[in-house]
């Protein structure tokens, strides 16, 4: 239909004004209402390669093989019947013609991201065509995913200890009100495990700060692979750390912390011999049918940690649950 006769050849067909749109940063072209290309600027033809002449009188199909785009047929068909301009925004649509960009791969990105604008235009032989404007918004979109993407590593640096990059004490105490909560609506218990290094003072003392680091980055390396994913481990200051075992009663706390205690015994860490480095653990449980503070958990479990301390380290407490309720 757009071609019927000559008024309407498409090369009759360019935009009024067309000296302006082609110096517009943006592309610009008209379809009319059979989808033909009546209108393709020079910012279209730089970008895409097809210069004008080859894309008048041809469908987006048949210029971009593959093309389909039913949002923007319904889009077209809106401004044809009821004459209301449309928008496809980049975040819904990401782009409307493919245009290869130079810079490639940021998050997978390698075609030009595109705001698009379709509105209806009445041309002075009553031919009503549709008049799409195609912004590149490329660059907004790479630097808002850099943004989002230093934010995402920025609270995750916030939340983890530089020295062992485990958990930190801000990140635990965030995790155990959401779990505690979560808790006591599943009602399944928690373990909490304090561990604390043995007379690790005196690894200072005797080997160094340096080697002391490294007690501690070793420690934390053996313990964390010794966790289910779904566990946590923190380093919740100088040499104590803190695990948090989901639906895990205390007496399976106290066999966890047992053999995590007996894996330390027995490896050799930090250039240390096997049984040069010794932990005590003290094992306190939340139970969703006594609910307490996190504040308390942890009080409780460091309370049982001194408790081992006491017994002589290396060793857990309480050493046996003797409850019923696990
Ligand atoms: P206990 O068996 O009773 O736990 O004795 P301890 O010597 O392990 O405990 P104490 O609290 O007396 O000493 C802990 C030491 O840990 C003192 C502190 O200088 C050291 N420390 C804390 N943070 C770090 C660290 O990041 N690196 C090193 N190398 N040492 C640290
Ligand atoms: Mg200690
Ligand atoms: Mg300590």
């Amino acid at each position: 239909m757009a071609c019927e006769n000559e008024l309407m050849k498409p090369e009759a067909m360019l935009l009024p004004g067309s000296d302006i749109v082609d110096m517009l940063p943006l592309g610009v072209f008209l379809l009319d209402e059979s989808g033909v290309v009546c209108g393709w600027n020079t910012w279209l033809a730089d970008k895409t390669g097809i210069v004008r002449q080859e894309a008048l009188g041809k469908t987006l199909q048949q210029l971009f093989p593959g093309f389909d785009k039913p949002r923007f047929t319904w889009a077209l068909q809106e401004v044809f019947t009821n004459g209301s301009p449309q928008i496809l925004s980049q975040a819904l649509n990401q782009y409307l013609i493919p245009i290869k960009i130079k810079v490639m791969g940021y998050h997978g990105i390698s075609l030009m991201q595109q705001k698009v604008q379709i509105s209806l235009f009445v041309a002075a032989n009553e031919l009503r065509l549709a008049l799409i404007s195609i912004v590149d918004v490329t660059e907004n979109v790479i630097r808002s995913q850099a943004l989002s993407d230093a934010a995402r590593s920025l609270k995750e640096s916030n939340n983890r200890d530089a020295l062992t990059g485990l958990y930190n004490r801000r990140f635990m105490n965030e995790w155990l009100d959401q779990r505690l909560k979560e808790s006591r609506s599943i009602q399944h218990p928690i373990a909490c495990l304090v561990l604390d290094i043995d007379h690790f003072k005196m690894i200072n003392d005797t080997f160094g700060h340096q080697l002391g680091d490294q007690v501690l980055q070793d420690f934390s390396l053996l313990i964390a692979g010794r966790l289910r994913d779904c566990d946590v481990f923190v380093r919740y200051g100088g040499e104590e750390f803190v695990v948090l075992l989901v639906k895990c009663t205390l007496a399976g706390g106290i066999a966890r912390a047992q053999e995590l205690i007996k894996s330390v015994r027995s490896t050799s860490i930090g250039t240390l011999p096997a049984g040069g480095v010794t932990c005590s653990a003290g094992v306190a449980v939340y139970d969703p049918k006594m609910p307490c503070s996190s504040e308390l958990l942890l009080s409780q479990a460091d309370a049982q940690l001194y408790q081992a301390k006491r017994n002589g380290r290396d060793c857990v407490f309480p050493s046996r649950h003797l409850g019923s309720a696990d």
